[in-house]
């Protein structure tokens, strides 16, 4: 599979096509209006597998139901109208899943492969390279759901590298009534981008290298594998996370992802990392200054539409603060943030 790419900024043709880069620093999907960020792996999935490690138990079960239901709206959205409802129809149902492997890989989430299908009864797959392949099983439950209009179990596990999954109908599972998309509070803002003037993507993006035979995309300065993700289903998982295990969630989010962009500024110094603005091009949200000082962070600084309060505080912090800088964050008014960093 390959991706046109525009000519003047290389970014991947159907990227600029499918999502919206908006002033007020929200990223979407043009297709259902699903706010993303773009986001390294390692960062999110990663600060998933750690949670785990520190607790000391298996949190699958939370992260695939979680998932799964924000996978089930996603696809919902993006199959839906007249070509959704040929879809669902038995003889084209196939083709979702085709639409959606592509769709993953693009994203850079997945390199997935249908193995055996049997519509209304079954589904078997194959995923190599996964970002999560716990967050990915709930992706493929909630695609499963939203084209068969019936809920499954999944049974999955690693042979080799690949992770395999098989999803079997169980209509002993409860019905749900449609569920809402929790989207994040908006307030006014101005990123005051500098746009491709071909496809109109914000110059920077054009820094990330679309691999699709490997289902990535690479940010060319750090060498991280980056990955497009629904900011509905990321506050779900971290909310229910905190919900099942405790208010120490997520300050220990934050942590591990300012120990990430922590590391990422050591590694590549005088790189973009060196202030924050990066951040209104991955959908981050917008800060109110873009290089503020030890004094200024001392007092608070604001980032307006953040996509995730801890994590938002823990990148602040990460890229402007020391390696041992302590930082707290509050919600002073919907949509806005105000992190503190001391050292
Ligand atoms: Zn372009």
């Amino acid at each position: 599979m390959s991706l046109t790419k525009c000519g003047s900024c290389g970014v991947p043709k159907p990227i600029a096509f499918m999502h919206r880069w908006r002033d007020d620093g929200i990223l979407e999907s043009r297709l259902g209006g699903a706010r993303g960020i773009l986001v390294e792996r390692e960062a999110f999935a990663g600060s998933l597998q750690k949670i785990e490690e520190a607790l000391g138990f298996p949190i699958d079960h939370i992260i695939i139901d979680a998932k799964r239901r924000d996978a089930k709206l996603y696809v919902d959205d993006v199959v839906s109208g007249v070509p959704g409802v040929i879809a669902r129809l038995r003889p084209f149902r196939r083709l979702g899943y085709v639409i959606m492997i592509r769709q993953a890989a693009m994203i850079g989430l997945a390199k997935a492969e249908l193995l055996s299908y049997k519509p209304g009864v079954k589904f078997v797959g194959r995923v190599y390279p996964v970002y999560h392949p716990i967050l990915f099983v709930g992706d493929v439950c909630g695609a499963f759901e939203s084209l068969e209009k019936k809920r499954a179990r999944p049974i999955y596990g690693k042979i080799g590298e690949a992770w395999y999954s098989e999803l079997y109908v169980d209509d002993s599972l409860p019905r749900e009534d449609r569920l809402e998309l929790e989207k994040t509070p908006e307030t006014t803002a101005r990123a005051g981008f500098e746009r491709c003037e071909a496809c109109g993507v914000p110059r920077g993006i054009g820094n990330f290298r679309w691999i699709t035979s490997q289902a990535k995309i690479i940010d060319t300065t750090t060498g991280e594998w980056i990955i497009y993700i629904n900011v509905a289903g990321l506050n779900t998982i971290l909310r229910e996370l905190e919900q099942e295990l405790g208010e120490d969630i997520p300050r220990m989010v934050s942590r591990f992802v300012f120990d990430v962009y922590r590391g990422l500024v050591r590694e590549h110094p005088a790189s973009y990392l060196e202030d924050l603005s990066f951040m209104k091009l991955r959908g981050f949200g917008i800060p109110d200054a873009d290089a503020p000082s030890r004094e200024e962070l001392a007092q608070g600084l604001v980032v307006r539409n953040p996509f995730n309060a801890p994590m938002v505080a823990g990148i602040v912090a990460a890229i402007r603060g020391g390696d041992s800088a302590e930082f707290t964050w509050e919600t002073p008014e919907p949509g806005v943030l105000l992190v503190r960093v001391e050292g």
